[in-house]
């Protein structure tokens, strides 16, 4: 690629052609400070936080958005920009309600730390109106609490440009200017499929899931309850991002034993239950391919994807599997087969689910996912509340020692940890599919071309004589692409996994937040994904079919994939919904 150079605060920089200065004074160790800019989401130069002096030009430019000439001179620290910047935060901030000692995001806000940073202070602040706001709390699983928006947008561009739904837009014009649904609906009255992908993108405050850390310690206190938690594969990848560690850290030993010290009678692991879905999706699969079943056939753990599926795609319901998610198979096993184990009355068990998504919160609430006559979950707490929890009870993360799940819902293979990336259900699915259908060993276990970041992902395998086709799809404006592709006979599969958020589960929309400085400059996917790929390479049993905790389960309780009490238990039901219809 053809390089040009520039100088910036007088040193030459040499960077591609087509490079903003922003980009291009990256390359030479200089950040400029952004608020509204999100790389390819949300380039729209608005906040002018990032501006910069370029010599020729008569004012101040967007260094996000501007690019870069041959011979260009650009200053990024004169005494003219630092001002600027430090006027338009005193701007935003006259019209904020600043309640930083009781904000959620205080010392993660990227709002905070560009005042901090840029050195300004509450002296020197403007007082004035401030636009009415609203707190909107209408949805399951967020709330929107707009006197702490600062209108950069990236929720709007990320809800429309990334998820392809659109639900959320500006209100009014001018100073009355406000983020919400059309006509001032609550979110909760619209298609929000509640993927949260919008919280994850909010540089403050204004977007935050709906918090069940009380009601989780109080259940916790309750010496009439057993309460047992589950963590789902992708929170171990990221948990440790709130304690300080690079992303990409593997904290699953440190979590079980936070877990264990806030109180938790049992520990398990979702990827026990991924590995019983596996069992039970694998056999629906070959079911449908024997008998004539509907293809393709779409994976259902993902709870964001189900709900876009019921209001965008009501009429491929019946491709979707009708296993429950991992989440709430776990749920149901736990108030069943080991409530029954353990002796313990169903009614007195609190499951509680770690899961690095927000649509889980909605999901527990679904009908049809109280196998036993009670919910099959009752608190879904996202990546960010279990951080929350171990901080409120002081608990020193980083010294904790790495601790073992308990038995037998803590035991898994290597094919239900990489559940939590994009591709990872599909190339669990096909180990346990290839070999109960040739009934020969798989001679290799990785199936490298579902693997990987990209929106989607195509491949065919020979299998006992068929050639199966197969799709991977992550983030919904990905998903709808792919499913139009289908419904329009342009493409053709046998099997097709889809997830709600881009990159899979590591992505979620309840994972701790990183600041669009990060997210514009690392593959945060890619990198939480390698965590559950190393583990999984790592494991002994990489198989599902041969975890012998599942194994167990369906030679003592469960009878076969597919029997009576199996379906009763682990498989669902969809609706068909219309837009606007929650
Ligand atoms: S959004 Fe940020 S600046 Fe605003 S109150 Fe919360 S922590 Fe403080
Ligand atoms: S939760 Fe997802 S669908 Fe709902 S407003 Fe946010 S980004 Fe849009
Ligand atoms: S809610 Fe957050 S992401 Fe959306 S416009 Fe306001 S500050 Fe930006």
């Amino acid at each position: 690629m053809e390089n040009i150079t520039i100088k910036i605060n007088g040193m030459e920089v040499s960077a591609p052609k087509g490079s903003t200065i922003l980009e291009a004074a990256r390359l030479a160790h200089i950040e400029i400070p952004t608020l509204c800019f999100l790389k390819e989401i949300n380039e729209i130069g608005a906040c002018r936080i990032c501006v910069v002096e370029v010599k020729g030009a008569r004012s101040l430019v967007a260094s996000c958005v501007y690019p870069i000439n041959p011979g260009m001179e650009v200053w990024t620290n004169t005494p003219k920009v630092l001002e600027s910047r430090r006027k338009t935060l005193q701007l935003i901030l006259s019209n904020h309600e600043r309640k930083c000692l009781s904000c959620v995001r205080s010392g993660n806000c990227e709002l905070q730390k560009l005042c901090k940073e840029l050195g300004v202070t509450d002296e020197d602040r403007y007082e004035g109106a401030k636009t009415p706001s609203t707190i909107d709390d209408s949805a399951v699983h967020m709330i929107r609490d707009n006197s702490k928006c600062i209108l950069c947008r990236r929720c709007v561009a990320v809800c429309e440009k990334v998820q392809g739904i659109g639900v959320i837009g500006a209100n009014q014009r001018g100073f009355n200017t406000e983020i919400g649904s059309a006509f001032e609906m609550g979110l909760g009255e619209t298609s929000c499929v509640s993927c949260g992908q919008c919280i994850a993108v909010c540089p403050t405050g204004a977007l935050r899931e709906k918090d069940s850390t009380d009601a989780v310690f109080a259940a916790i206190a309750d010496p009439s309850k057993h309460v047992i938690v589950q963590t789902a594969p992708a929170v171990r990848a990221a948990l440790g991002e709130a304690f300080g560690y690079p992303i990409g850290t593997n904290v699953e030993g440190k979590m079980v034993a936070a877990l264990r010290r806030l109180g938790f009678d049992k520990v398990f692991d979702t990827d026990f239950s991924a590995d019983l879905t596996i069992m039970e999706e694998a056999h629906e699969f070959i079911e449908r391919v024997q008998n004539g079943g509907v293809l393709p056939m779409i994976t259902s753990c993902s709870p964001g994807w189900i709900k876009y599926c019921e209001h965008y795609f009501p009429d491929m319901t019946e491709n979707l599997s009708s296993c429950k998610s991992p989440q709430q198979m776990f749920g149901a096993i736990a108030k069943s087969y080991y409530a029954e184990k353990a002796g313990i009355d169903p009614k007195d068990i609190v499951s509680v689910s770690v899961m690095p998504c927000t649509a889980k919160k909605f999901e527990i609430g679904r009908d049809d996912q109280d196998a036993n006559g009670v919910p099959d979950v009752d608190f879904a707490l996202t990546t960010r509340e279990l951080a929350r929890m171990i901080e409120r009870v002081g608990l020193k993360f980083t010294e904790l020692p790495d601790e073992e799940y308990d038995a037998p819902l803590g035991l898994s293979t290597g094919a239900a940890v990489i559940f939590g990336a994009t591709g990872g259900v599909m190339e669990a699915a096909l180990r346990t599919a290839v070999e109960t259908l040739t009934g020969e060993e798989l001679a290799a276990l990785d199936f490298t071309e579902v693997r990987g970041v990209e929106g989607v992902k195509e491949a065919t395998y020979s299998v006992a004589g068929m050639d199966v086709k197969v799709a991977v799809a992550s983030g919904l404006g990905n998903a709808r692409t792919l499913l139009n592709k289908v419904k329009s006979g342009e493409a053709n599969y046998h099997f097709i996994e889809i997830m709600g958020c881009p990159g899979g589960c590591v992505n979620g929309g309840g994972q701790p937040q990183q600041p669009g400085s990060v997210r514009n400059t690392v593959d945060i996917r890619a990198l939480r994904a390698k965590v559950l790929y190393d583990e999984d390479a790592g494991k002994p049993i990489r198989k599902s079919h041969e975890n012998p905790a599942i194994k167990e389960l369906y030679a003592s309780y469960l009878g076969e994939p597919g029997s009576e009490k199996a379906h009763h238990l682990l498989h669902t039901t969809y609706v068909k919904r219309k837009i606007n219809e929650i």
